[in-house]
């Protein structure tokens, strides 16, 4: 049976502008939310009190939450639940800063390389943001001795046999230890908006190639992922 990620989407805020993505800092008009540090731990409560004990702390590059915050939010998720598994989603950082997490009890770090082939990337992203970097990022972390997950996304805007092609050469040589399929889903107030999303079906699939071709590693889908 597939682990379920206890998730807590902690911060609405991005400093990126990934054009796909109702979080980014460009869509002016989304209502932003931010957690608090109690407003995190009482979420993990109750997924603990339910029996989940791995725990994927998610949100946007908010520059609001600094080392020091994230630091201190690992620390005392560590100290009350000593047993959990934890993960972080908070995308690209300096090794000084995985450094710090590591060293707070951080267990994972999930970051979405989105697409491996650089044109394709570009497409997705606005300028400035450097799919070479993310992809150095999964390696740093990988050596440190993160649990590390990437993913495939089933349906992007642009996506060729040429793409997915690069994206299973790229897992082949990170060996990931989580591998998350997910379909594209068109988010409103973005460029992509009106492209259509696959269906689950594709979805399911891709899994269940991604499984034979990656048997090490632990391939999950959305419904893995419980927000809390
Ligand atoms: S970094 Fe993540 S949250 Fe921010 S805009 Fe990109 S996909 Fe969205």
């Amino acid at each position: 049976m597939a682990i379920k990620f206890a998730t807590v989407w902690f911060t609405d805020y991005c400093s990126n502008d990934c054009r796909y993505c109702v979080y980014s800092r460009d869509n002016w008009d989304l209502k932003r939310n931010r957690l608090t540090k109690k407003e995190i731990l009482s979420r993990l409560r109750s997924a603990f009190k339910g029996g989940m004990d791995h725990f994927l702390l998610a949100g946007g590059m908010d520059l609001y939450f600094d080392d020091d915050k994230i630091v201190d939010i690992i620390q005392e998720i560590k100290k009350e639940f000593p047993s959990c598994r934890l993960y972080l989603s908070i995308g690209e950082k300096y090794i000084q800063s995985y450094e710090r997490f590591q060293k707070a009890g951080a267990d994972g770090y999930i970051l979405y390389h989105r697409s491996a082939d650089p044109a394709h990337f570009e497409m997705l992203h606005s300028m400035g943001l450097a799919g070479e970097f993310r992809k150095q990022c999964l390696f740093v972390l990988k050596d440190m001795g993160f649990e590390v997950g990437s993913g495939i996304t089933v349906g992007w805007p642009y996506q060729s046999p040429k793409t997915l092609a690069a994206d299973l050469t790229f897992l082949e040589d990170l060996k990931p230890d989580i591998i998350v399929v997910e379909p594209f889903r068109p988010q409103k107030g973005t460029v992509f908006e009106n492209e259509p999303a696959p269906g689950m079906e594709a979805v399911k699939e891709v899994a269940k190639r991604a499984e034979k071709l990656f048997p090490k590693a632990k391939v999950l889908l959305p419904k893995d992922f419980i927000m809390m």
